[in-house]
């Protein structure tokens, strides 16, 4: 039973496990926001804030490495230390923004497990010291892979994870679309049935990962990451309805034992969003629209204050500029921009107001 309320901060053990479920009951979902910066972090946890939502926040093995400086020589290392960086950031700054915030990975697929590894590495030290992993949960994309390497593998990191109270994401069935050079491209003329997670895949992982620790699944339901044009691959959410279904025949499980996911969110039909979410679905990942909507008050702001951006001091009235090109101006308005587009997405997913940490 998820308890109502909790000391607001990073979500990390039981603490999370209480807090998906009561997701699950409550019937919502957190939106699971990329960030690759202070300022986008911040701005995630500001929207989450205003909005009285909790909030997931994800770093891709690239959003790490950008947050840690693309000046770091040694790419790996970078990654490594920039997803570090970020979660003690988050760490320390979440409770003073009052809402809780789960720290999570984004996909990583089979060349980046070792990226995976030395973050679990990191999360045991972080256990020593505080009690608590650093993250939340890790996620592993092995969907490009056939189903027994992807299930042996996710045994093999649950195992050691769990150990220090941590989850882990998995992805069953190949969501289209590209995230961060991690994925393959949709060809719209082609059999997509690849598209659609298979329920048998699902029942071997619920059969294999639940007595190891606590899990999610990531399960393709005609969804692609990024944008694209509407075309021939429809999103089916019964599908996630049919494989919760599934559990609850075989394991005699309560309903929607699955804690589920929708990756490729950006872009998706609200109707589809609420449908998906009423079958178990409680982070929805995003980044595309939040991309977006963080660039786009650039051209305006350029187009409204272009002088700033070619002289210090006007040349012809010696009108000083400092106040407009000083970047935290044309900054805070990509993250106000930002932040209307994640109150949208609380919304749309039903979390809006309904933070569960204590005031
Ligand atoms: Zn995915």
């Amino acid at each position: 039973m998820a308890s109502s309320s909790m000391k607001p901060g990073v979500v990390t053990g039981e603490r999370y496990r209480d807090f998906v479920s009561a997701a699950k009951e409550g019937g919502y979902a957190l939106p699971a926001v990329n960030v690759t910066s202070t300022s986008t972090l911040n701005c995630a946890l500001e929207a989450a804030s205003k909005s009285q939502s909790d909030i997931i926040v994800q770093l891709s093995n690239g959003g790490a490495q950008f947050y840690a400086g693309k000046g770091i020589r040694e790419s790996f290392t970078a990654k490594v230390l920039g997803a570090v960086s970020a979660a003690r950031h988050i760490h320390l700054l979440a409770e003073h923004y009052g809402v809780c915030a789960v720290l999570h990975t984004d996909h990583a697929n089979r060349e980046l497990i070792p990226w995976v590894e030395a973050l679990i590495e990191h999360g045991e030290s972080f256990h020593k010291e505080t009690g608590g992993p650093l993250y939340s949960s890790h996620m592993i994309d092995l969907s490009a892979d056939d189903i027994e390497f992807n299930l042996s593998e996710c045994e093999r990191l649950l195992t050691r994870m769990a150990k220090v109270d941590m989850s882990i994401e998995i992805e069953l069935g190949v969501t289209g679309g590209e995230e961060d050079g991690v994925g393959v491209d949709i060809d719209e003329s082609a059999d997509n049935s690849k598209l659609y997670t298979q329920p048998e895949d699902v029942l071997q992982a619920y059969e294999r990962l639940s007595p190891l620790g606590h899990f999610s699944v990531a399960a393709s339901f005609g969804n692609v990451h990024g944008v694209y044009k509407p075309g021939n691959v429809k999103l089916r959410p019964e599908i996630l309805k049919n494989s919760q279904a599934l559990i609850v025949e075989k394991f005699g499980a309560t309903s929607n034992p699955l804690n589920l996911v929708f990756h490729g969110g950006s872009g998706s039909e609200k109707e589809k969003i609420t449908e998906a979410v009423s079958y178990g679905v409680f982070k929805m990942n995003i980044d595309t629209d939040t991309q977006f909507a963080y660039s786009a008050p650039i051209k305006k702001y350029v187009e409204t204050n272009g002088r700033a951006f070619e002289h210090q001091i006007d040349p012809d009235d010696g009108t000083p500029y400092k106040k407009l090109y000083d970047p935290r101006n044309w900054t805070r308005d990509c993250e106000n921009n930002m932040a209307e587009r994640l109150i949208e997405a609380f919304k749309d997913l039903g979390s809006y107001g309904k933070s569960i940490a204590s005031r």
